[in-house]
């Protein structure tokens, strides 16, 4: 099995270098996982690299604008399908996937495990030890979180599972899976504690969470951050830690420790 990276030329604050494409080689087939935002440059290279192999399909973690858009263009280059959870935005699966689905290339066998919670039909794909993380995992930093509980929960099904390696969508790849996601586990429930501190310091809307829990963060980096914010506050909010989280207004509950 051979695993080549094809980077797509969308570098920017969201997308850090740029989107990693990844392509699956094993005895004379090819996968392709994230293609990308649609862009002729960076299709050309990724047909350039299928050369003579057989594509047997291309396969997407999830419909973000920066993932998906050029599944359907390559597949229909490629005469393979497009494999996804669900179809989005820009997306429209030829086969739907799901938890516990199983394709091939060529002697290798694909594993499609559902990890809810950046998106929520975000797809990670096992071969052997190896996982192609999409966005829940990212080489270099934290994630933006739409649904916390259930980020929280796709972390820990990832753990303990005897993985050595992550290929991230976007930078560099991870060769300790268990220490990353411990990671990730501990920032996010460092995050969990200190919105709920910022709100018992007086900070009563998502903004002001924003400017007090992520003032060491890049500013052009705040909307992304104030979506993970939202999704910490419906959790702090389930269990029962704050009375209520409007977009505007956040309400401690008065018995509140
Ligand atoms: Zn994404």
């Amino acid at each position: 099995m051979r695993i080549q990276r094809v980077l797509a030329n969308n570098p920017g604050p969201f997308t850090g270098p740029g989107t990693n494409t990844w392509l699956v080689e094993d005895e004379g087939e090819v996968v392709v996982i994230d293609p990308g935002p649609v862009e002729s440059a960076h299709m050309e290279r990724i047909l350039g690299q299928v050369m003579s192999q057989t594509p047997v399909g291309v396969l997407v973690t999830h419909t973000h604008p920066d993932h998906a858009p050029l599944a359907n263009p390559l597949a229909g280059e490629l005469a393979a399908p497009a494999f996804g959870y669900a179809p989005g935005p820009e997306f429209d699966p030829d086969i739907v996937l799901a938890e516990g689905s199983g394709l091939t290339v060529g002697g290798s066998r694909i594993e499609v495990i559902h990890t809810p919670g950046h998106a929520d039909d975000h797809l990670c794909f096992r071969i052997a030890d190896i996982l192609f993380t999409g966005d829940h995992i990212m080489g270099g930093s934290s994630v933006m979180v739409e649904d916390m509980g259930s980020y929280m929960a796709s972390l820990e099904k990832l753990r303990g599972k005897g993985l050595t390696m992550l290929h991230p969508g976007h930078g560099d790849d991870m060769d300790e899976p268990d220490r990353v996601i411990d990671w990730y586990l501990a920032h996010r429930r460092q995050r969990h504690e200190d919105i709920l501190e910022a709100i018992r310091s007086g900070a009563a809307s998502t903004d002001e969470i924003v400017e007090v829990v992520y003032r060491d963060v890049d500013r052009a980096l705040h909307s992304l951050a104030a979506r993970s914010v939202r999704a910490h506050l419906r959790l702090l909010s389930e269990e029962g830690r704050i009375a209520s989280a409007g977009p505007d207004l956040v309400v401690l509950r008065t018995n509140s420790t």
